[in-house]
């Protein structure tokens, strides 16, 4: 067993990318405090689809048994016209079965049930709420983070995971832009594109909405002919439905910059504005979707700004970036959390090995987390691009190539891409592995030198239990 390394982390952003560091950094007993800007923890959103390169994660951390009971195995999902008709689907069973080939199915899970599960398991006071950052300075011996609260905090090590409009970011590049070391990509603005409406309803009735019975979730998209949007029904457990409307807002580069400059994610009236919009949109479920909203109780609905980008810049001195903050996707492809999720277990497996803390030591190691994530950040963000615009463009010759996209998908190409997003299936070096199963064998590992203590509670003689 080894002595926690010696520095301090600070983590900037309770979103899923923190809330999992922060799980990660007290599994490995190592030294750290997240400063989240909301006053307290309540994540909005709507469905998370946790891939199987992620869940050998959420085995070794032993939360696999608790994220099961609170989603559903993907099964499949489905295109469709505003009338209903089929377009084409998607199967996780067939012709390829996901769960036998990479192990595990992907697990759909409400947005704010994987922060809950995740927050749970980080003990009380680690996460500083209402601590929204504003200026971050560093030198040779320190980073210090000053809030809007004017309160100071000082650490060795800070990472941004603070999402699209990470202040963590703007410090940085900011920094290097003034040294002429940005590379000018890096000052465009995010590509916003899309408004998006999500919310999570309250437990349904099952007789009305049989889908809800079923063990998988079956996405259902309805695809509008005229205008550039998109809305989404997704069963999650407790029989509850979440829901999401995309829209694209077609307004203009100054448009966007105007809202980006504004605000990034709109208030709950917002929310309620946007909603009347869409009230009459027909679902699969012989409902409209103002139905689910009514069932959508107060405060669990959320306008949010759907933007994209792929920086080159993600580190500088004891500062680096992951998840939103350095590749913001849109949702098409199901990558936002899982990608950063991802990004801290590599970064993790970094950090437990690091010995030091001189910021060329540092840099060392940031340098190597960015070769191995940011080819598959550029990536995500490139193909999420490409779904999205296959889902939402518009035009005869759109609707045609969506229509062949989604019949004829050729099998080869379907197991090539999931191939390729399946192979890394990356654990934490420092905790014991688990086994993984599935006929496609996961990228292989190293096992790290460093052990953690286990935090011993002295009123109960054994480890310290979270809240
Ligand atoms: C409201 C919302 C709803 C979403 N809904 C969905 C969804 O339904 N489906 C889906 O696939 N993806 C959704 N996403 C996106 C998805 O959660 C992210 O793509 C993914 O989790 C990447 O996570 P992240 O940790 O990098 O960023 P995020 O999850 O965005 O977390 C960033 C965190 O940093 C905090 N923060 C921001 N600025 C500061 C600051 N200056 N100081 C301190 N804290 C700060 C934010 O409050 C937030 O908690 C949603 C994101 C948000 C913000």
């Amino acid at each position: 067993m080894s002595d926690p390394p010696p520095f301090k982390v600070l983590v900037v952003g309770a979103g899923i990318g923190g809330l999992a560091l922060g799980v990660m950094l007290e599994r490995a007993n190592m030294n750290y405090e997240i400063l989240e800007k909301h006053p307290y923890h309540n994540p909005l959103g709507s469905a998370i689809c946790l891939a199987p390169s992620v869940l050998p994660l959420f085995k070794q951390l032993g939360l696999d048994v608790e994220l099961k009971a609170m989603s559903k195995p993907f099964g499949s999902l489905v295109f469709r016209e505003e009338n209903m008709e089929i377009i084409g689907s998607y199967s996780s069973r067939t012709p390829v079965d996901i769960k036998e080939r990479y192990g595990e199915y992907c697990q759909v899970i409400a947005r704010k049930d994987l922060c809950a599960l995740l927050y749970n398991n980080i003990p009380q006071g680690k996460i500083k709420f209402g601590k929204r950052v504003l200026d971050i300075r560093q030198n040779m011996g320190e980073v210090i983070v000053q809030c809007a609260d004017k309160s100071v905090h000082h650490a060795d090590i800070l990472v941004g995971a603070d999402g699209a409009y990470s202040a963590v970011r703007q410090a940085l590049h900011s920094d290097l832009e003034a040294k002429g070391l940005l590379p000018k990509p890096d000052l465009t603005p995010l590509g916003y594109q899309y408004d998006c409406l999500v919310g999570v309803t309250a437990p349904l009735d099952p007789h009305r909405h049989s889908t809800l019975f079923d063990k998988f979730s079956e996405l259902q998209t309805v695809v509008s002919k005229d205008t550039t949007q998109t809305h989404w029904c997704i069963p999650l457990t407790g029989n509850r439905m979440s829901w999401m409307v995309v829209r694209g807002h077609d307004k203009g580069r100054k448009y966007a910059e105007d809202q980006i400059f504004k605000q990034s994610d709109w208030g709950e009236d917002a929310a309620e504005v946007m909603s009347y919009q869409y009230r009459e949109l027909k679902t699969p479920y012989s409902c409209e979707l103002g139905y689910l909203m009514d069932k959508t109780p107060k405060g669990f609905m959320a306008k949010v700004m759907l933007e994209e980008k792929y920086y080159k810049t993600w580190y500088g001195g004891r500062v680096v970036l992951t998840g939103d903050a350095c590749h913001k996707v849109v949702p098409f492809g199901g990558q936002g959390a899982n990608q950063a999720i991802l990004d801290m277990v590599a970064l993790m497996n970094l950090l437990v090995d690091l010995n030091s803390n001189t910021v060329p030591e540092i840099e060392c190691i940031f340098e190597k987390y960015f070769k191995l994530r940011s080819p598959v950040g550029r990536s995500s963000v490139e193909v999420s691009n490409r779904l999205g615009g296959m889902m939402n463009r518009k035009g005869k010759f759109n609707d045609f190539v969506r229509r062949l996209i989604l019949r004829h998908v050729p099998r080869w190409f379907s197991l090539m891409v999931n191939d390729r997003l399946s192979y890394d299936r990356p654990q934490l070096e420092f905790l014991p592995f688990v086994e993984i199963e599935g006929t496609l064998k996961p990228k292989e590992q190293t096992r790290s030198t460093y052990v953690p203590m286990v935090p011993q509670d002295p009123k109960i003689n054994g480890p310290i239990l979270l809240h």
